[in-house]
């Protein structure tokens, strides 16, 4: 069965534009995935001190994969452009998280979606809300209420490239 799944990535190490541009490319070769939509980027400071400025974009997939396989390919493409986890939420080449996946609730130890951390996330509501502004969550939020609780405050949107 083919599901719509929304792609939260982000990157703030060698060139972030070039690293989403790159794991775009990438994510258009899985198995069974089209690239349905692309997010503007977005540039906005770490909520870490210290670290460089993030650039952030959301991705439509439309897959046939399943969940864990999707997240395990997504892994692979991390590992492939150099992501290292040396500390939590320290400086990366690539994350790709899982925001939503169709209509399911997933909680196993390796996969929560929807993804935990996106409700307070402008990084990631915003470029969302570009691809589907009427988005209604399973958990029954809906996204134009997350926005609303989320400012847009200290991100800035790159223009479209030629
Ligand atoms: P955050 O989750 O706050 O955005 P992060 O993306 O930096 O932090 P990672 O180091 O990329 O965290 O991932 C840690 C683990 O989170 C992964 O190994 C993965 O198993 C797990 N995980 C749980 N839910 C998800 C999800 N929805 N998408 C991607 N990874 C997830
Ligand atoms: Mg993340
Ligand atoms: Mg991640």
């Amino acid at each position: 069965m083919t599901e719509r799944a929304y792609i939260g990535m982000g990157s703030n190490l060698a060139d972030p534009a070039a690293q989403l541009r790159n794991a775009l490319e990438a994510m258009t070769r899985l198995p069974g995935t089209r690239l349905a939509g692309v997010s503007s980027f977005y540039v906005s400071d770490s909520l870490l001190p210290g670290q460089p400025r993030y650039t952030n974009a959301v991705a439509a997939l439309d897959t046939d994969l399943a969940p864990l396989q999707l997240l395990d390919a997504l892994q692979a493409i991390e590992l492939d452009q150099g992501r290292e986890r040396l500390e939590r939420w320290g400086p990366r080449t690539l994350d790709l998280d899982i925001l939503l996946f169709g209509e399911q609730l997933i909680d196993v130890p390796r996969l929560q979606v929807p993804h935990y951390h996106m409700q307070a996330r402008a990084f990631v509501l915003y470029p969302l809300a570009e691809l589907d502004a009427d988005l209604q969550l399973p958990d029954g939020r809906r996204l134009d209420q997350m926005l609303a609780a989320c400012p847009f405050e200290g991100l800035e949107r790159l223009p479209a490239l030629q």
